[in-house]
């Protein structure tokens, strides 16, 4: 080929190059796009999404039974709060039973098995404002919304997945993660960042539940505490939790989304 055909040849493909690829100095576009989500909203279940109408404790009592071949005594373990991993090993120390962690996925694998049937049976909610509050965060283009809750992965799934909710939430944190709920945020954190492909900032995230144990977690974190009074704790327990935001329930969604500052800028 002479050189002058080459050359007007190599000028026609930057030109084509040119014209198709008009922003072709620009970024590769695989790189990932912009982040558009700035919030960060994360939801406990029990007792802020949903109640199950008592399932969860009942299919409790049920893995008690056949663990223990006792009835069903839960004591004074406290559940509001806790981690379903944090229950088991408090289930266990209360009968003076070691909690080894092949007995302790023993247990919790029969929690599981048990809560599929109970959920069914026993006649649980939605608490008010759910789902509504849910279809309107997915409307704002700037929240990212996951889970921060005690439950086990597959139990938050059986939970949410029961009551029709369980597409809102890509990712979370749970039990699975640590026993100990004030470890939850960063593992939260990290999903979030991982669906998301942002950084988000302690002051942008928001972790909203019903218990001074949401509250502590969201602190752990710096994020903002968002009590909900729907369950067994007042305004005033959450207020004195340190919750940054406390509400009745979220039934007013466009309230709830204008308080926490929500909106997109
Ligand atoms: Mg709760």
């Amino acid at each position: 080929m002479d050189a002058d055909i080459l050359e007007s040849r190599q000028r026609l493909n930057r030109s084509a190059f040119i014209r198709v690829h008009p922003r072709s100095n620009f970024p590769p576009s695989n790189r990932r796009p912009l982040p558009l989500k700035t919030k960060l909203v994360l939801f406990d279940i029990d007792g802020t999404i949903l109640s199950s109408g008592g399932a969860g404790e009942q299919a409790l009592a049920q893995a008690i039974r056949e663990q223990f071949g006792q009835e069903e005594k839960l004591g004074n373990v406290e559940l509001a709060g806790k981690t379903d991993v944090w229950i088991a090993h408090r289930i266990f120390e209360v009968r003076g039973i070691e909690p080894k962690p092949e007995s302790v996925d023993l247990f919790l694998d029969r929690y599981l098995h048990h809560l599929k049937v109970e959920l069914a049976r026993h006649n649980g909610r939605l608490l008010p404002g759910f789902p509504e509050i849910l279809h309107a965060l997915a409307r704002l283009p700037n929240v990212a919304v996951g889970l921060l809750t005690g439950n086990l992965r597959r139990g938050a799934e059986l939970k949410l997945g029961h009551y029709g909710v369980l597409e809102h939430f890509p990712f979370g944190a749970f039990a699975d993660d640590s026993r100990d709920r004030n470890e939850l945020g960063p593992f939260a954190r990290k999903r979030a960042h991982d669906a998301h492909g942002t950084e988000f900032q302690s002051g942008d995230i928001y972790v909203i539940g019903d218990t001074p144990h949401d509250i502590a977690c969201a602190k752990a974190i710096h994020a903002r505490a968002v009590g909900v009074a729907t369950d067994r704790y007042s305004r005033a327990a959450l207020d004195a939790a340190g919750a940054d935001f406390v509400f009745d329930d979220l039934s007013d969604t466009e309230g709830v989304i204008r308080t926490l500052g929500l909106n997109p800028a």
